[in-house]
């Protein structure tokens, strides 16, 4: 069976509650769907999310459509999907960069490749190890008191006992005393984690990391601006409390110079950012190589884009940190028509035919973009 149409969706999801990051407060989400079409009408569908257009990564939910459509489509249409190592070798060879895109298109291409078996996605990639994953929530507020609240109601139904915070806005005196009244609050009953987003500069970060190290905190993600690796393994090698490269390492040529400085003992891992989903496990393998834990990161996906990053990592063998696969949980609709399922503080990682999700076309179009 072959390739024989592609297709590119803009989708905006509005979500439950504001969502700040350093660079971006998401209130509307943008996903980018492929679908692939084989014999018979058969289809297989992909998904990457992006963050405030051009501010989080270079790649546009409209340049990732256009260059989908334009260089990419033309190298898949007519291959056989099983062979979906072989396309991204040719895309390689005719499209640099744009690694978003191309991690849309081979998603696509796999979930058709596993529906025509019917066998799920992770069969294709070794087989399942975990069938759930921890799962982190994001506390996102601003309020002390308010956060403090929802940790405790998310402990109380089992739902997350990780929580992240975000602390890339404001004043870094005043963010990091918020997240140390959270982990007081909580206690050894959760484990508290901040992203900055690369919103600080050294000096900044040795004074703030020394308090949150000392408060309890578990992990510190990407303090510093991507580019600053040399700052970052300063900063690893200065510390207990183990650093998180994310906006640092993207492509699997990163992962190895991160690996190199040692600039972070924690990779946060994303099929987006490394250009797939074999690309995004070349990342695992050069951790697992450089004695580096693993975090399940998310770009805040939908349900779909959820289910293709839990089935990969459900055939990592160690993820040491967990998983943030909260997506779905931010968002007030659903393109799918079944749900992720989160119980007992992990994702429950979905096993139906291809990454497991059944596409609602009509919540796609409603939701898709007019261009
Ligand atoms: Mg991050």
């Amino acid at each position: 069976m072959n390739i024989e149409s592609l297709e590119v969706y803009i989708v905006d999801l509005p979500t439950i509650r504001p969502h700040q990051l350093a660079m971006h407060t998401i209130v509307m989400q943008t996903i980018i769907l492929v679908c692939v079409k084989g014999e018979g009408d058969l289809e297989g569908w992909g998904e990457v999310a992006t963050i405030g257009g051009a501010s989080y990564f270079e790649e546009t939910p409209e340049a990732i459509k256009v260059n989908i459509e334009k260089y990419i489509a033309p190298h898949v249409i007519g291959k056989n999907p099983a062979h979906f190592d072989a396309i991204a070798y040719t895309v390689n060879q005719h499209v640099v960069g744009n690694r978003f895109a191309k991690a849309a298109v081979e998603a696509a291409v796999v979930d058709l490749a596993a529906r025509s078996r019917g066998i799920p996605a992770y069969e294709l990639f070794g087989g399942q190890i975990h069938t759930s994953l921890p799962i982190a929530w994001t506390l996102a507020s601003g309020d002390t008191r308010r956060d403090i609240e929802e940790a405790q109601e998310s402990l109380n139904a089992k739902r997350h006992n990780i929580f992240k915070l975000k602390i890339g806005v404001g004043d870094p005196k005043r963010n990091v005393a918020h997240v140390l009244a959270i982990k007081e609050a909580v206690g050894e009953a959760a484990s508290i984690r901040v992203d900055v987003n690369q919103a600080w500069d050294e000096v900044t970060a040795l004074y703030c990391i020394e308090a949150l190290q000392d408060g309890g905190v578990d992990l510190i993600e990407q303090p510093l601006i991507s580019w600053n690796k040399e700052g970052m393994a300063r900063l690893t090698s200065k510390f207990n409390v183990p650093i998180m490269a994310d906006e640092s390492l993207s492509s699997i040529e990163q992962a190895f110079q991160v690996a190199k400085k040692r600039a972070g003992n924690v990779f946060a891992i994303k099929p987006a950012k490394a250009g797939g989903l074999t690309a995004a496990k070349k990342v695992a393998a050069i951790a697992e190589a450089a004695g580096i834990g693993l975090y399940g990161g998310t770009m805040i996906e939908s349900s779909l884009g959820t289910a293709i990053a839990a089935q990969l990592y459900s055939t990592i063998p160690e993820m040491k940190y967990g998983t943030e696969l909260f997506g779905p949980l931010l968002f007030t609709d659903t393109i799918t028509a079944n749900a992720i399922v989160y119980e007992n503080f992990q994702i429950v990682v979905p096993s139906g035919p291809g990454f497991g999700m059944e596409m609602d076309k009509e919540k796609i179009f409603h939701y898709a973009r007019d261009l």
